[in-house]
């Protein structure tokens, strides 16, 4: 038998990930910890086969595993999203938007998405860069001056462009969706209506956000976020959608293999199956209620402290912060959370002034950390080191020159020899590590 040595330096590159994982708080909102039964499934012997076709319809032989797993990931999907059809073969949420709109749409057919800076997602329509601005025409709609979807602008775009299909769902909107609304809008004009609900799927399980599945005809989503499974997608149709049209479950499947992609990663689908069962269960409504209480009291806490939140709060599991007009430049605030052992991500905001690199907000989210077993009370302490860095961050930069490149490699070297903002990295570190044992 094949038995190459172990690698080490690879090995050892995983370990250090892992203790990294293990000593810092990861409030990046779309990423978690999956379970050991989700992790095991992901070195399995299913890593070694290739599976090409769906269930009974292999160009491969030697299937007969892959077939039985495939088709237990497909009905708890169908189960747990109460949907007629599913196919859980996408190797990302990317991929399976991109399977939707070359299922449906041709070559500059109009699509109608949520704005990048206003939450929605590259795949939503981001024009010049990415596939769906590229292939499609793509208008996109905002939120308001609160911060909330302006669904009078989402329903003025519709009537006068004509869409042939509208997205609802978002990467970096705080508040609950109105799929209802949006899929009366796209009633009203005729098209189809697919939420991504790559972000909350765990909170639509869950019973803490609306589930898109009466108002819309397809439903894509990734499986590693609020799910909390690996990293993989899925492509759901509902009964709106089958009485639309009922070619959609063989044209997306053909959309899908061979349209984008060759064989499925079966380890990956093996994953997703244990991952939906344990979304079945009574601990995951807690996980849920848990996430969304959590951003809550986080958003509570940072508001006392002076920050200032897109449309003033959350109603899920993320929070969008706005630092223009406050001295702090959220590159550098990153950094310098990063070096307190606080993972955030920075993110443009509605009416961005800066640039996607050098965007004016930071996104901060629960799920990671409620996967760990943090509750309300510890919020507090969460928001009282971010308050603390954000206030040394602007310290230095009112000490500094103007912004330039050179200048915000300067302040984030002092930012990394900070001592208090080290001491801050050592209590974060002893804090986490409450939570493994
Ligand atoms: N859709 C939404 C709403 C997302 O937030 C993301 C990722 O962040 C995606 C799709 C893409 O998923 P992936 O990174 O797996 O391609």
């Amino acid at each position: 038998m094949f038995e190459p040595k172990q690698d080490k330096k690879v090995l050892n590159i995983i370990e250090r990930e892992s203790q990294r994982q293990k000593s810092v708080l990861r409030l990046i909102p779309s990423e978690n910890y999956v379970s050991k039964g989700v992790g095991d499934t992901l070195s399995s012997s299913f890593s070694n086969k290739y599976s090409e076709g769906y269930p009974k319809r292999r160009y491969y032989q030697g299937n007969e595993n892959v077939d039985e797993l495939e088709t237990l990931a497909i009905e708890r999907a169908k189960k747990l999203f109460k949907v007629p059809w599913a196919n859980v073969q996408p190797y990302s949420g990317s991929i399976a938007n991109a399977a939707v709109y070359f299922s449906l749409l041709k070559y500059n057919d109009v699509i109608l998405g949520m704005g990048l800076n206003s939450g929605g997602h590259l795949t939503h329509g981001y024009p010049k860069i990415t596939f769906s601005g590229k292939y499609f025409r793509s208008y996109s709609y905002s939120v308001d001056h609160s911060g909330f979807i302006d669904y009078d602008d989402l329903y003025k775009l519709a009537l006068e462009h004509k869409p042939k299909l509208i997205i609802s769902g978002a990467s970096s909107y705080p508040r609950s969706t109105d799929f209802a609304k949006i899929g009366q809008i796209a009633n009203e004009v005729n098209a189809y209506h697919m939420a991504d609900i790559s972000h909350i799927a765990g909170l639509v399980v869950g019973k803490m956000h609306q589930s898109p599945v009466k108002h819309v005809h397809i439903v894509t989503t990734t499986t590693h976020k609020t799910l909390r499974g690996p990293r993989g997608a899925m492509i759901l149709v509902t009964e709106k959608g089958l009485q639309k049209d009922p070619d959609l479950p063989k044209n997306i499947n053909k959309g899908v293999f061979p349209g984008m992609q060759g064989g499925p990663h079966e380890n990956t689908i093996a994953g997703i199956a244990v991952c939906l069962k344990e979304a079945t269960t009574l601990e995951f409504r807690e996980y849920a209620l848990q996430i969304v209480k959590n951003a809550q009291c986080l958003t509570t806490h940072l508001k006392e402290k002076g920050f200032n939140l897109v449309s003033g709060g959350t109603d899920n599991h993320l929070l969008l912060l706005n630092f223009s007009d406050t001295g702090i430049d959220a590159w550098l605030l990153a950094w310098a959370l990063e070096f307190g052992g606080i993972i955030v991500n920075r993110n443009t905001i509605p009416n961005e002034p800066g640039s996607s690199f050098y965007p004016s907000g930071i996104r901060l989210g629960t799920p990671a950390v409620t996967s760990l077993g943090l509750k309300e009370n510890d919020m507090e302490r969460i928001g009282c080191w971010i308050a603390e860095i954000s206030e040394i961050t602007r310290k230095y930069q009112e000490n500094a020159g103007p912004l330039d490149k050179k200048m915000r490699l300067q302040i984030k070297a002092l930012l990394n020899k900070d001592s208090r903002i080290a001491n801050i990295a050592k209590e974060v570190k002893d804090f986490v590590n409450l939570f493994f044992y």
